[in-house]
């Protein structure tokens, strides 16, 4: 469907749909998106997920085509529970777009949050080896053949390990968000250290 101009694209935006999306300025209020942004990701989403809403399985199926050289499964799981609302196993189009406008245009202060949110998988507030160990292997899995040697066990092992050292600065074996804004945010501007946390996006 080619949407010719500004009136056609508001006459889809607000089509008959079971979920009908906040009005387009309200949106364009409350993320980094310009209104013209959003109604290219709606038509997207719209296409990809004609009842407004995603859930896990749809996400995971979403998720996997970026990523065709291997097994995105696991990661996008862990992905989607950034998404999701506590309490709900759900996302509609405003839940999907502020996260995506978090995770694509946030400061360096959401993209840390959402980083540690990732990596918290049970979100007590702390990020066990345990944790970090399931995520970063979801990422190797993620990548596929993309990367050369292929990683094995010892490698993520030796990764996590490298990365408690560093940021797990009162050696209590768990790393809270605390610590880990104080090491990404100890050089200002160096996002390096955001880099080495390597998630995926
Ligand atoms: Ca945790």
């Amino acid at each position: 469907m080619a949407l010719a101009n500004e009136e056609d694209m508001e006459a889809f935006f607000s089509d008959v749909v079971r979920y009908r999306p906040q009005e387009l300025n309200q949106l364009a209020s409350v993320t980094k998106f310009s209104r013209r942004e959003i109604q290219h990701i709606y038509r997207g989403f719209k296409q990809e997920c004609p009842l407004g809403t995603v859930d896990e399985d749809r996400f995971k199926h979403l998720f996997s085509q970026f990523f065709p050289f291997g097994d995105a499964t696991k990661y996008a799981q862990f992905v989607f529970g950034t998404f999701c609302p506590p309490g709900t196993n759900i996302i509609n189009f405003e839940e999907f777009l502020s996260s995506l406008s978090l995770v694509a245009r946030g400061s360096l202060h959401d993209k840390i949050a959402w980083i540690f949110s990732l990596y918290d998988i049970n979100h007590d507030g702390f990020i066990t080896k345990h944790e970090m160990t399931e995520v970063v292997s979801a990422i190797y899995e993620l990548l596929g053949h993309a990367i050369e040697p292929v990683l094995d066990a010892g490698s993520v092992e030796r990764h996590v390990n490298a990365v408690f050292d560093l940021i797990d600065t009162n050696g209590d074996g768990v790393i809270t968000l605390d610590e880990m804004e104080r090491w990404c945010t100890r050089d200002e501007g160096n996002t390096k250290s955001l880099d080495m946390l390597n998630t995926v996006w």
